[in-house]
């Protein structure tokens, strides 16, 4: 089956060099029945503050005008955003989600205390437990903070960052930050908030989504329902890179189908 891909990048991104065209042509190409843009919004960037701009008013409009031109009834294009959530930013971010209109917005955690977990930095101040608590702890207090969004980005994704800088007997076991997961996911359940299953890390190598699926089978048994889907696209080669496992790793967690969001309401798409 072809599965929306709801989460991608363009040169709207400070990371990206791909036009938006060029990634539509590519879904296109896949057969996709549809993709959602995300591009990035990190206001107060500390690593290199403005990288993670986004001017927002171009943003919805091209992205727009795109979906007018090249959407069918087979494929749909819609302008969504990946909100990099700090706790400081909760008033900025509501005023600015009550100005602007998008189908979908993903808030991710890319700083912990102002550091992103990207750079080697972060672990030489850090044990590795304390660099996977640090992070699931940051992904929790936001959540707490600020829930008006709609998909909690690629949870876990830091273990690339601790894998591909401390080597690979670091990937962490859930069981060391049961607690705090736990109580992660059981916020999603109470804001209504999808859990993302991101692809990213597949094209990087590793075997695991982000999410794993010993966290998306958790989820479930703690009643959550709604899984997004995306593989964080930076090139159009990256669109739906490592879609292929993904519907028989939903069914063996008990899903029977995944969420896409449209004007910010969820919409369950069957397996
Ligand atoms: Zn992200
Ligand atoms: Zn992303």
């Amino acid at each position: 089956m072809k599965i929306w891909d709801s989460h991608m990048h363009s040169s709207f991104s400070g990371d990206s060099e791909s036009s938006p065209l060029e990634m539509i042509t590519r879904a296109k190409e896949l057969h996709l029945p549809g993709i959602t843009f995300t591009d990035h919004l990190d206001l107060d960037y500390y690593e290199n503050p403005g990288e993670f701009d986004l001017d927002i008013p171009k943003y919805i409009e091209e992205i727009s005008e795109l979906a007018k031109k090249y959407s069918d009834e087979s494929f749909q294009i819609q302008c969504g955003l990946e909100l990099g959530l700090q706790e400081h930013l909760v008033d900025k971010h509501h005023e600015l989600l009550e100005t602007y209109h998008f189908q979908e917005v993903i808030g991710s955690i890319h700083q912990v205390k102002k550091e992103d977990p990207y750079y080697p930095a972060y672990l030489k101040k850090r044990t590795i437990k304390s660099a996977y608590r640090d992070y699931f702890e940051e992904v929790l207090n936001n959540i707490k903070a600020f829930h008006e969004f709609d998909t909690l980005g690629h949870l876990d994704y830091v273990k690339r960052y601790i894998i591909q800088n401390a080597g690979p007997e670091y990937d962490y076991i859930m069981s060391d930050y049961q607690d705090v997961i736990d109580e992660i996911l059981k916020c999603l359940i109470r804001y209504d908030i999808a859990l993302e299953i991101n692809t990213g890390s597949i094209r990087y190598g590793f075997l695991d989504t982000n999410p794993n699926s010993e966290i998306l089978k958790r989820y479930m048994e703690l009643g959550g329902q709604m899984v997004s889907i995306g593989a964080d696209a930076h090139k159009p080669e990256h669109i739906a890179c490592g879609f292929e496992a993904i519907p028989s790793m939903l069914k063996n967690a008990g899903f029977i189908s995944y969420t896409v969001f449209k004007e910010r309401k969820p919409i369950e798409i069957p397996l």
